[in-house]
């Protein structure tokens, strides 16, 4: 099974220095293949590729005396970056992101290593660098497949490691119990709605640092560019938002880790969180919330228990749909907390009776997959 660790590193003064050479080289590729791309497309049309032509390049640049430093660098590391930008762009014409960014060399870096990597008691150890001091927290057994190495924007580097430990996949459960079957809202005031009525409160992480993360910035903006006291500030401001984000993963992972813990079957909406969100209060708060975030932990972490997590689709009217005899509301205004069936009499909760639709819809689409779902655990 393939899996994934990432160890803080306290690498010497003269692999910082080879590190953000490295990482030079490689926003060099970046933007030079960008810049490349753009003006081919704005002086004669052509779509060049970046892989078939801008990749074969570098090989090129080398042998330059310009370019001569980039075989300095892992070359490795320098496909990657440009395997990387063919995937942004394929991203921006399937419309799911924006148009590929410049690399600047104020944002996170990372690096792409594959060759000649391994990891050891205190150390990993890539290409042209050698073995960088590491704090490693878990053991790596088995087969090291990748390193990428990266430094946050708070100045302190990571390298993410991926190996095989050459354990077999855990076996998927056969037989899905109903009962073991749970169907989840995501919302804003409560942050998951289970179909068993559990609700997770949202710890809204975002705007509980907000006073502070708004005293940093504007701490950071009265600084000077170019000044000590502007990368302070911004170290300083650029911290603050890690804990936040480290706290929202830390909640995400525990919520996640219990709801499949606990039950055989997860179903939740899949989100389309780009069409969704038009208002812009609203993007942050779901940003905020990290549904999007929980959907990725939920569907890696059923995936290596065994257990099935269920999407289903967008379009299917959870909060419309009457839980208990299926008859569908022609409206239900998003301020409308709760509502009676008028078909059965049945009282709902909004987002309770929507989590029940998601799990009974769950369960349909596990059947129609072929997959055997069973009344009562036996
Ligand atoms: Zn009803």
């Amino acid at each position: 099974m393939l899996k994934a660790v990432k160890f803080r590193l306290y690498p010497k003064p003269d692999q910082e220095t080879f590190l953000w050479r490295q990482w030079g080289a490689v926003r060099f590729v970046w933007n030079k293949a960008l810049w490349l791309k753009q003006r081919f497309y704005k002086r004669s049309g052509t779509n060049l590729s970046v892989i078939h032509e801008l990749k074969p390049l570098i090989a090129r640049a080398k042998k330059s005396k310009k370019y001569a430093w980039l075989k300095e660098s892992d070359s490795v590391a320098l496909q990657e970056s440009l395997r990387h930008l063919d995937k942004a762009f394929t991203r921006f014409f399937k419309k799911e992101a924006g148009f590929p960014k410049w690399k600047s060399r104020r944002a996170e870096q990372s690096s792409y290593h594959c060759t000649t990597v391994s990891v050891g008691d205190g150390w990993v150890r890539v290409p042209k660098i050698g073995k960088i001091k590491a704090v490693t927290h878990r053991v790596v057994e088995g087969k090291v497949k990748s390193i990428t190495l990266s430094a946050d924007a708070t100045g302190a580097y990571y390298a993410s490691v991926l190996y095989e430990d050459g354990l077999p996949e855990a076996e998927p459960v056969q037989a899905v119990y109903e009962d073991e079957v749970v169907g989840i809202d995501l919302g804003l005031k409560d942050l998951v709605i289970e179909s068993n009525g559990h609700k997770e409160p949202n710890p809204k992480h975002m705007k509980r640092a907000a006073k502070n993360l708004c005293r940093k910035a504007k701490a950071f903006s009265r600084t000077k560019k170019g000044s000590r006291r502007h990368e302070k500030a911004r170290k300083h401001l650029a911290k603050a938002h890690k804990r936040v984000s480290n706290a929202r993963s830390d909640s995400l992972h525990k919520i996640s880790k219990r709801l499949i813990d606990e039950n055989q079957a997860v179903c939740a909406e899949s989100l389309k969180i780009k069409n969704m969100v038009q208002n812009c209060h609203l993007a942050k708060a779901i940003h905020d919330a990290g549904w999007g975030k929980l959907c990725i932990m939920l569907a890696y972490k059923a995936k290596r228990a065994g257990k099935r997590f269920e999407q289903i689709g967008t379009f299917y009217p959870s909060s419309k749909t009457c839980s208990v005899c299926g008859h569908k509301l022609e409206e239900l205004s998003l301020s409308t907390r709760s509502w009676t069936c008028p078909n059965c009499g049945t009282h709902h909760d909004r987002d309770l009776n929507a989590a029940r639709c998601i799990r009974l819809e769950g369960i349909r689409k596990m059947k129609a997959a072929g997959q055997s779902v069973l009344k009562h655990t036996a």
